[in-house]
């Protein structure tokens, strides 16, 4: 069993309470005319998926409070969530930086050093 805690309102529940939305951070193909896009990247963006033994970004939604969606980055062996983040956020960096496959295309120009 999961025990989930929404960061938007805050309300802990098991994974009944909260309905698992697949990967996070998929961007859709950039076009204002769907007939520019690719078939590779029409199918990149519909089916192909990240499904690492270890860290997994993903999407939830808080059904039994607050209703909106959220991120998660959790552990797909331990079922530990390392963090929940807004659905307009990017996961911690040190998160980011641990990431593989997919993710760690997608973040590298993303993590902002100070
Ligand atoms: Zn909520």
């Amino acid at each position: 069993m999961l025990e989930i805690k929404c960061p938007v309102c805050g309300v802990v529940g098991e994974e009944g309470d909260f309905h698992g939305g697949g990967q996070a951070h998929i961007t859709r193909p950039a076009t204002d005319n769907p007939a520019n896009i690719s078939d590779e990247a029409q199918r990149d963006y519909l089916f192909m998926r990240h499904n690492p033994k270890g860290l997994h970004f993903e999407r939830w939604r808080c059904d039994r409070g607050c209703g909106k969606w959220f991120h998660a980055a959790r552990d797909t062996v331990t079922n530990e969530f390392k963090a929940y983040y807004s659905i307009r956020e990017l996961p911690p960096v040190e998160l980011m930086k641990a990431a593989t496959g997919s993710w760690a295309e997608y973040f590298k120009d993303k993590m902002v050093t100070k």
